[in-house]
């Protein structure tokens, strides 16, 4: 397939300039603007329109907060309705009517048992800030200060929430193995393997020689993103829950990017029947304004008044949004639709694994997709599989950008791309996507052995 071409011509130096001034004048901690150079000036559904006027398909979704796809009819309409109505834009935590709408919107969705004995804490508006206020809460709840985490995690960039992810500094923080089928830490993966990581859990939690200090929580995601989109098994998930119930640890289950239908059920931790005592959400629930919240059962909810405070805790622009999302996802089923869609996606996938020795591993839960790349001709396999081959997931990356496809690279070595597309995807857009990362693919593929000269660094 050709790249797109400009469908409005705008002056290239202007285009040109806004990347240029970025680069000099932003931090060098800066992510997607790395690999990603476009200026988006439009965007409607899936599609992003650039300064230059071209356009692109974003499988990207905001790192998977827009459930409903850029400016959603119904998304701008709740924004419209609260600024015309000359209500207040920021109130901190105090009530209002649109919050007392959106809470009611999200606790519709939650997992019945969770819901009707549940509170709820609005935090700061990052997942990240929600993943502190949880891991304070359990805390405090339990008067513990260890913490079970896994391999692979993300949760975030401020320091509990770091530690909980690979980056942990923190000795508290026990590591346990998560079922990455692919790379199955015990060599044998499937059912087995995930077994095995339960057992391993157990033992450390029961060895009073273990070293591990006394968890006040469990922190997990059903289905790893940043990690690499891994799926944790219905089964696993369940031992996870009847592990932690066992020994009164309470289980969080960080939905940060999992939630709003994205797996193909409202809530990932439904496909296994799993009700955590915290849930973490974030990303979609704001309808691409920025929101996070936690909801735990309310015999957690032993903290002190200014436990967990912030400024920015009362965006009524975000709750309306995110609550006009939720509806709009409940009522049209759009989980449903996820699961289907991406079922089908998923096996268009799995089949260019027969035609490109390069697609290791192709995984997935609904409208959260992922094909991990690796170099089938390297010696000697790790983990039991190929090793992972960052440079051509870049190039891949790179490829699909030509083609006016934006997508995400995830995993332990930023090796998987990763397809997050609006959960409002059509058939034809689910066709023209699938066309053009195949393209990409083989062109990627075609110029492996070429030298890259890519500027990608870990996009979160
Ligand atoms: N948890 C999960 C599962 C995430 O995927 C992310 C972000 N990708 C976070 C937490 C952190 O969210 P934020 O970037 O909004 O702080």
């Amino acid at each position: 397939m050709a790249a797109t071409e400009p469908t409005t011509v705008a002056p290239p130096a202007a285009h040109e300039g806004i990347l240029r001034r970025q680069s000099l004048r932003e931090s060098a901690a800066r992510t997607y603007a790395r690999s990603l150079p476009i200026v988006p000036v439009r965007a409607r559904g899936l599609t992003i329109e650039g300064a230059d006027g071209r356009r692109y398909l974003d499988c990207l979704s905001g790192a998977g907060t827009l459930a409903l796809g850029h400016n959603h009819p119904v998304v701008l309409e709740a924004i419209r309705k609260v600024i015309d109505s000359g209500a207040p834009l920021h109130v901190l935590d105090l009530a209002t009517p649109v919050k007392d709408a959106f809470t009611t919107e999200l606790f519709a969705t939650l997992p019945r048992e969770l819901a009707e004995d549940a509170r709820i804490q609005f935090c700061g508006p990052a997942g990240t800030d929600a993943v502190e206020a949880a891991l304070k809460l359990v805390r405090t709840a339990t008067g513990r200060t260890g913490l079970l985490a896994f391999t692979g995690a993300y949760h975030g960039m401020t320091a509990a929430a770091l530690d909980a992810s690979g980056g942990a500094t923190d000795v508290r923080v026990t590591r346990l193995p998560y079922p990455y089928d692919y790379r199955c830490p015990f060599g044998i993966g499937g059912e087995r393997g995930a077994e095995l990581s339960a057992r391993w859990a157990e033992n450390l939690l029961d060895d009073p020689k273990s070293g591990v200090p006394d968890p006040a929580g469990m922190i997990l995601e059903p289905v790893q993103g940043e990690g690499g989109v891994i799926p944790a098994p219905d089964t696993w998930l369940r031992r996870m829950r009847q592990i932690t119930a066992d020994r009164s640890i309470p289980l969080i289950a960080d939905e940060v990017q999992t939630g709003v239908g994205r797996t193909g059920a409202f809530w990932a931790v439904e496909h296994s029947g799993v009700v955590p005592d915290v849930m973490v959400m974030s990303k979609a629930i704001g309808g691409s304004l920025p929101l996070a919240v936690i909801v735990y059962k309310s015999a957690l909810d032993v903290w002190q008044p200014g436990a967990h405070a912030g400024t920015f805790r009362g965006n009524q622009l975000a709750m309306a949004a995110g609550a006009a999302t939720l509806t709009f996802v409940r009522e049209n089923r759009l989980a449903e639709r996820a699961a289907t869609l991406g079922g089908r996606m998923l096996g268009r996938l799995q089949g260019l694994a027969a035609t490109h020795p390069c697609v290791g591993d192709v995984r997935g839960r609904g409208l959260m997709l992922g094909v991990e790349l690796v170099d089938p001709d390297a010696d000697g396999p790790r983990d039991g599989a190929p090793p992972p081959a960052p440079a051509l997931a870049a190039a891949v990356q790179r490829a699909c950008l030509d083609r006016g496809l934006i997508v995400e690279l995830g995993g332990r070595h930023s090796a998987v791309v990763r397809l997050l597309p609006p959960l409002t995807l059509t058939d034809e857009q689910a066709a023209a996507v699938l066309d053009r990362f195949a393209d990409a693919l083989t062109a990627a593929q075609r110029t492996r052995h070429q030298p890259l000269t890519s500027d990608t660094g870990p996009s979160r």
